[in-house]
């Protein structure tokens, strides 16, 4: 078949543009391998509920959806850190009454988008067509269903389909593309704490909860339900690594390491036992876009998880993904849909900063699950806090950038935060805090324009 613009992958990041997309009066036809969203059995997903900041609310509001969404959304103020001996502290993520993030059902969002897109903007959803190549030459995708094969060719082919992308392998078999995907040595298990026997929170549900352990930690983010969903992040190998905790072991390490949580978990040992370990990793592959031989003015664009994965300690990948997709709306807004201009402004656009929200993704890891429990993190975020309210909108803390400032984009992020995190370390080497605060003053005059 030839679509006017077919997005392969129905996620997260494959809805979104379908909206955006058809709200510019274009034809969407989406592909793909799951069934329905509202299918008895949902389809085996990644992350149960995820962290949506101020880059993803700004792109879902730019599709004019947001205020569909926002009944999904559970705030969280801050982290809630739950130490070895079952002292808890609160640590803001930020210091005004709008910075927070928000915990959502990845599946509950989902459905919302998919729902939106095809009843309110004829979105043509095609279910359980499982892309299983793609010809570079030709930029045809060929899809597998139980009525055979289907060849799909498009003025523009969106590749949505994740960070396991078929389309991205198929070009890089082709020799069209290079890329990498760096597997971190740590994965994944999520499990659940239900409600209590009253029906509430087991444990306060305003703030994202962490037990760091150093190598290891857990988290925790509420759901609608009243129950939480817990992440335990450990390493694949190792003593404290998934190839040593047994299930048999499992009620024993989490006795050691997160004896608060425990009487939370009422099915840990069947959960641990029947849960996938999930892997995570990072993936960077160019080009995104790509053009037939010979040229007829068709294109192909990696978006999303599928250009550019990332590992989750930011709570950004779906931020990311959507911020791509507003990006990729803006540019068709003020150009039109001329693929040969848009796709290669989108990549030059959008490579710089998923580059530098990968590796601040990365750092992030270290400081949830290590740096968060060292009482120095608690002085330095406490300055960055005074020296943002001293100098406004001039010193903004890194975290706070990129979870509360879609204006300034993830590559000047990391650059900012890079000369930030100099300035802080120098004025708390100064001792006392007034002197620290009077040096960390003088260099931002010096340092951070005005
Ligand atoms: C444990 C974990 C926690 C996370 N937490 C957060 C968080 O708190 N905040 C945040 O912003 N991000 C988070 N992320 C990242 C986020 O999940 C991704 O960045 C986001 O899902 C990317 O959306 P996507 O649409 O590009 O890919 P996906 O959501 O993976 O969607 C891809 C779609 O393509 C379909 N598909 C795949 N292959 C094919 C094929 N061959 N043919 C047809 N269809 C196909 C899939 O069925 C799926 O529907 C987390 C990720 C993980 C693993």
């Amino acid at each position: 078949m030839t679509a006017e613009i077919a997005v392969i992958g129905a996620g997260l990041c494959g809805n979104l543009l379908a909206i955006l997309l058809a709200r510019q009066g274009l034809k969407v036809t989406v592909f793909d391998r799951g069934p329905p969203p509202d299918a008895p059995e949902p389809a085996a997903g990644r992350s149960i509920n995820l962290a949506l900041a101020a880059r993803g609310i700004r792109a879902l509001e730019q599709a004019g959806v947001f205020t569909d969404i926002e009944p999904l959304l559970l705030p969280m103020a801050g982290r809630i850190v739950h130490e070895p001996g079952g002292d808890v502290r609160f640590l803001p993520y930020g210091q005004r009454r709008n910075e927070r993030i928000w915990s959502v059902s990845r599946s509950a969002l989902n459905r919302c988008l998919w729902e939106i897109a095809r009843d309110r903007f004829a979105v043509d959803y095609r279910f359980t067509h499982d892309c299983i190549h793609f010809d570079a030459a030709s930029l045809t995708a060929t899809l597998r269903s139980d009525d055979g094969e289907l060849a799909v060719r498009a003025g523009l082919l969106l590749a949505a389909d994740g960070a396991g992308s078929t389309i991205r392998r198929s070009l890089e078999q082709g020799g069209r593309l290079s890329a990498s995907e760096e597997l971190l040595d740590h994965g994944y298990k999520e499990l659940l704490i239900p409600a209590d026997a009253a029906g509430e929170f087991a444990l306060d549900p305003g703030g994202l909860h962490i037990w760091p352990r150093g190598g290891f930690m857990l988290i925790a983010l509420p759901n609608l339900d009243r129950s939480f969903t817990a992440t335990l992040f450990l390493a694949h190998r190792g003593q404290a690594g998934f190839e040593s905790v047994t299930t048999d072991q499992v009620i024993g390490f989490f006795r050691d390491n997160f004896n608060d949580a425990l009487p939370l978990l009422p099915q840990l040992q069947q959960e641990f036992a029947a849960r996938p370990t999930g892997t995570l990793g990072t993936v960077h592959c160019e080009p995104w876009g790509h053009r037939p031989e010979p040229d007829d003015g068709r294109r192909a664009l990696l978006i999303g998880d599928a250009a550019h994965a990332i590992v989750p300690f930011h709570g950004q990948g779906m931020n990311a993904a959507f911020e791509d997709c507003a990006e990729f709306d803006r540019l068709i807004a003020t150009q039109g849909p001329d693929w040969n201009a848009v796709v290669p402004q989108f990549e030059a656009v959008r490579r710089d900063n998923t580059r530098a929200i990968a590796r601040m993704a990365l750092e992030n890891y270290a400081e949830m699950r290590d740096t968060v429990r060292d009482p120095a993190f608690e002085r330095r975020a406490e300055l960055a806090f005074e020296l943002e309210r001293l100098f406004p909108g001039r010193f903004i803390p890194r975290y706070s950038m990129v979870m509360f400032h879609p204006e300034i984009g993830y590559a000047e992020a990391e650059r900012r935060g890079h000369i930030q995190a100099g300035i802080l370390a120098e004025a708390l080497a100064a001792g006392e805090p007034a002197a620290a605060l009077r040096l960390a003053a003088q260099l931002v005059a010096t340092r951070l324009p005005a």
